[in-house]
């Protein structure tokens, strides 16, 4: 079995329910040191207790990703935590889907805020660290909304489409720079979480419930990919990874 996720220390944000948590505890399983954020410390400091008895290396700190300041402060974390960095997972994220017509205007900038700003916010805070050593991984949670356009999901696939142009500059920028930042984002389908409680758009919400009632499948899935693209040799990277139920015609 490969080891290279052994030891290494890795950054999660929207560590707190869903992908985030259930990647936490898989690399951990693993042997990875992991540094959890979200808004949620209660949940957070759960997970870690979780974690800690399951034999594994965990902290948290409770961090708004839409907050430059948080994102350095949890990069700082886990270098003084754990002496170094080698990855951070940039899967903090909302849904709140609506027709444009619903003017919901609030919701079309909170999921910029926090899909496209605390994205930037995360780049911004491990590059210095990632050049500065000429390695580093980051891993991103864009959607299957990030590749083909949905009526409900204008502003969601917007934030999603940019992680998928943002990451790939990313990683061809790393490779000419010689900084050998290695990127993968990742594009899941209907995965069983909480991301269908901010929809607020009654008729949004009982559409995209249905969806995930019919074909949702468990967020250990994901997690099993974010686990598959750390493991890969130094000098190897897959950049993109599309899952989701194999029943479901995304
Ligand atoms: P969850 O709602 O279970 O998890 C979302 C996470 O994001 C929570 O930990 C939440 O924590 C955190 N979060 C939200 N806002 C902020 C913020 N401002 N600062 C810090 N953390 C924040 O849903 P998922 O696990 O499904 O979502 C994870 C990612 O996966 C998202 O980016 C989502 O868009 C993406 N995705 C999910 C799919 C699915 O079907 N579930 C499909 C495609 C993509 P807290 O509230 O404690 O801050």
């Amino acid at each position: 079995m490969s080891n290279n996720i052994q030891g290494k220390v890795v950054v999660i944000t929207g560590a707190s329910s869903g992908i985030g948590e259930a990647t936490a505890k898989l690399l951990a399983a693993k042997g990875a040191k992991v540094v959890l954020g979200a808004r949620r410390q209660d949940r957070l400091e759960r997970i870690v207790e979780e974690i800690a008895a399951a034999g594994g290396e965990a902290v948290s700190r409770a961090i708004d990703v839409t907050q430059q300041a948080d994102n350095d402060a949890i990069v700082q974390l886990a270098k003084e935590t754990y002496g170094h960095l080698d990855a951070i997972f940039l899967n903090a994220g909302l849904m709140p889907n609506s027709p444009l017509s619903a003017l919901k205007t609030e919701e079309w900038h909170q999921m910029v805020e926090v899909n496209i700003t605390g994205v930037l916010n995360g780049v911004a805070a491990v590059l210095p660290t990632f050049i500065g050593q000429k390695a580093g991984h980051v891993l991103t949670t864009s959607s299957v909304a990030g590749l083909k356009a949905y009526p409900g999901g204008a502003v969601y696939g917007g934030t999603k489409w940019f992680v998928r142009d943002f990451m790939e500059v990313l990683r061809m920028e790393s490779a000419a720079e010689g900084t050998n930042i290695r990127t993968a984002t990742i594009y899941p389908a209907a995965i069983n979480t909480e991301l269908l409680g901010a929809i607020s758009d009654k008729d949004t919400a009982e559409g995209a419930q249905a969806v995930y009632d019919q074909y949702g499948i468990a967020p250990e899935r994901v997690a099993d990919v974010v686990a598959y693209a750390l493991d890969l040799p130094a000098d190897t990277t897959v950049n993109e990874f599309t899952i989701g139920p194999a029943n479901q015609p995304w």
